[in-house]
């Protein structure tokens, strides 16, 4: 407790104050909330505080905002969702932007986010461990640089902005080590040129190789995304399911005909279940049914060349993409039981109230809806902490001018 007086006093007078700790790691007092992740959900937390005049820092990993945008997507990716869906708050995409941004737009209007809103995050530090202190009443952040160096940061708030898809999940099939071409995650894939000519499986049918439901991106001359929104506000889910699923079928057929077979539940009531995200087709579809992509059952093992398939035939592949998603990453870092569960590294508590835990613990973007839930996040996160960090304020200011008062 004294350690912390003393670190109260230092800040008061210096509010970027850093000093030594232990002769290995170094501590930092942090006034405002620490917020690990600098992803678009980290920059929408950072930027909303912001607005409500509280500061923070931000803890990222890798050498830049948005990583898994920037380093880890290939290169013709687009929003799959309208640019109104997507962006931040306080801040609109480019009315010169196309309705589906590309990647490099979508990073640029972050890049442009982060300047404008004055967020420098803490580059090349991982956060390996959280807890919070009772013994103080603060969370105790410990991070590691890219040279090893380790530093604590002690905060009142901790702002988790990790995302859905921290870590890559690779599955381990039997005899994928013998596979003598490439095996690659999707998160390494780029681009589709050096395959050319090359015999490619790609196993997993989520949205990195495709998924579940299989829906049009645009329906009757609108977003099925935005449609779905509007239909909802007057009819029930599962009306509004029945009705995508027709129009679905008018417009691409039959999908178990290419050994795509549709899940029981409705696309909507699937998202609202389970979290998975039907597939907004963009042509992947046409080349199914032109034969250039073929659906195939699930892997029984792996070889040398070839890959034996539950229907026992077996077939030969130049190179192996594993588009089997990514998890939270939140139980290896965070030590808290009761906000986060330790299965999928995510909220326990559904959308609209996973965001907020106990000892100022917060979460954004894990609400399983993409940017539009990480930017509802943000607002009420801010406008939380916002409001805590006004009543001390005020405090501070009454102590202050009680102080003055009391002078001779
Ligand atoms: C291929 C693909 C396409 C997508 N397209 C869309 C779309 O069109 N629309 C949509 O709404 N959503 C889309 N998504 C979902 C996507 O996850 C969100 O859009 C968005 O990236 C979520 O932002 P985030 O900040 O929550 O997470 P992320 O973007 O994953 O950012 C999290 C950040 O935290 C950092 N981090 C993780 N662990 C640590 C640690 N221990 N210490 C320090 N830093 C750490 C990471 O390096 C990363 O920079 C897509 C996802 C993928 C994979």
């Amino acid at each position: 407790m004294d350690n912390l007086r003393e670190i109260q006093g230092k800040m008061a007078h210096d509010p970027h104050c850093v000093f030594s700790y232990s002769r290995y790691r170094r501590q930092v007092w942090v006034p405002g909330p620490v917020i690990v992740g600098a992803g678009p959900s980290g920059l929408a937390a950072a930027a909303c505080l912001k607005e409500n005049g509280v500061p923070s820092v931000v803890l990222e990993r890798s050498n830049c905002i948005a990583s898994l945008w920037q380093l880890k997507t290939y290169d013709r990716l687009r929003l799959h969702l309208p640019k109104k869906f997507c962006e931040l708050p306080l801040m609109p995409f480019p009315e010169d932007f196309p309705t589906y941004p590309t990647k490099q737009q979508f990073v640029e209007y972050l890049e442009v986010y982060a300047k404008r809103f004055r967020i420098e995050p803490v580059f090349e530090q991982s956060v390996e461990s959280s807890e919070y202190d009772e013994s103080v009443g603060m969370w105790r952040v410990k991070s590691v640089g890219m040279k090893g160096e380790e530093m604590e940061y002690v905060c009142r708030w901790l702002v988790v902005a990790t995302g859905e898809n921290a870590e890559a999940v690779v599955p381990k099939i039997k005899g994928m080590v013998e596979f003598c071409g490439e095996v690659k995650h999707t998160s390494e894939y780029k681009s589709g040129s050096v395959y050319k000519g090359k015999k490619v499986l790609v196993v997993g049918c989520g949205n990195s190789g495709m998924e579940v439901h299989v829906l049009p991106r645009d329906m009757l001359g609108k977003s099925t995304f935005g449609l779905s929104m509007w239909l909802l506000k007057w009819f029930p889910m599962r009306l509004v399911d029945r009705f995508l699923l027709i129009v679905s079928w008018l417009v691409l057929g039959n999908t178990a005909k290419c050994g795509l077979d549709r899940p029981v539940v409705g696309p909507l009531e699937l998202k609202n279940l389970s979290g998975k995200t039907p597939v907004l087709d963009v042509g992947a579809l046409a080349k199914i049914k032109k034969g250039d992509i073929k659906i195939l059952p699930s892997i029984e093992r792996i070889g040398h060349h070839g890959v034996q398939f539950v229907n026992g035939k077996i077939e030969n592949f130049d190179a192996i993409i594993l588009a089997t998603g990514y998890k939270s990453n939140v139980p290896y870092w965070l030590k808290e039981k009761e906000m986060f569960s330790d299965k999928d590294g995510f909220p326990r508590r559904p959308f609209p109230n996973g965001w907020k835990g106990a000892n100022g613990l917060y979460a954004v973007g894990f609400t399983k809806r993409g940017l539009l839930g990480a930017s509802a996040d943000a607002k009420r996160i801010a406008e939380d902490i916002g409001k805590c960090w006004k009543a001390e304020a005020n405090h501070l200011v009454t102590i202050t001018k009680r102080s003055f008062s009391l002078q001779p």
